[in-house]
């Protein structure tokens, strides 16, 4: 190839990653990078980290949702951190616990009703009223709630699979945080997520972004990758949620 060529093909080459570039930072407001792989290694490569990076089980000023569980809040909503990427990003949080499998306790968020699908082993979904969006139908999903090796569930006993719209109060013991993930190695976390409704009522798919929300103004913090908060993470002020 001659000089004159691969100076061309350099030049197209740069101006087609540039154009995927700005169609990143289109499609995702500037959401190109993510500061949670650094957390979430300090986190596992040494347990001394990890009382500097737990967010207590709390519940913010004016914030309807309580956290699910305790720990590093480590991958965030919309965040393209690895294993996920800017076009399959986190549909929610991380919660990383610091004891072990079966060990931290995971409660329901908000006033809802439970359902468990026959085939969920580490899974429960609730249905909410929205308590942002007055007449809204809201679910919050918690999931890896079992042993790795898929041996032990750690769903709470009174949930079995089959579990249909029981109603559960806010604070209720769910189970406890785990590490199954079939055909996928997971540290012990918990996954939460808020999933929208379809028109008939049902919960959507949880494993794509457009059909969950941004949890942080039901917990009122910065949970969305694009603020690239620090943790732990701090309730928002008042100035911050003008
Ligand atoms: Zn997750």
């Amino acid at each position: 190839m001659g000089k004159r060529r691969s100076g061309l093909v350099i030049a197209l080459l740069l101006a087609f990653s540039a154009l995927l570039g700005i169609a990143g930072l289109t499609f995702f407001g500037g959401r190109v990078a993510s500061t949670s792989s650094g957390y979430i290694r300090r986190w596992f490569d040494d347990p001394a980290n990890r009382p500097a990076l737990i967010n207590p089980r709390a519940q913010c000023p004016d914030a309807p949702f309580i956290l699910p569980t305790a720990g590093l809040i480590g991958l965030l909503w919309n965040d393209p951190a690895g294993p996920y990427t800017l076009l399959t990003p986190h549909t929610g949080l991380d919660i990383f616990g610091a004891g072990e499998p079966g060990e931290d306790p995971v409660y329901a968020v908000y006033d809802g009703w439970l359902s468990r699908l026959e085939s969920w082993y580490s899974t429960v979904i609730l249905r909410h009223d929205d308590p942002l969006v007055p007449g809204r139908t809201i679910w919050t999903y918690y999931t890896h709630m079992a042993n790795r090796e898929g041996t032990q569930s750690f769903v709470s006993p009174q949930f079995p699979p089959g579990t249909s719209d029981l109603f559960v109060s806010q604070g209720t013991l769910l189970g406890t945080q785990g590490e199954y993930s079939p055909g996928r190695a997971v540290g012990l976390h918990l996954h939460f997520s808020i999933v929208t409704s379809d028109d008939d009522g049902a919960f959507r798919n949880e494993a794509q972004i457009a059909n969950t929300l941004d949890p942080s103004p039901y917990f009122g913090m910065a949970l969305g990758n694009y603020d690239y908060p620090a943790r732990p993470i701090e309730c928002a002020t008042s100035a911050d949620r003008s």
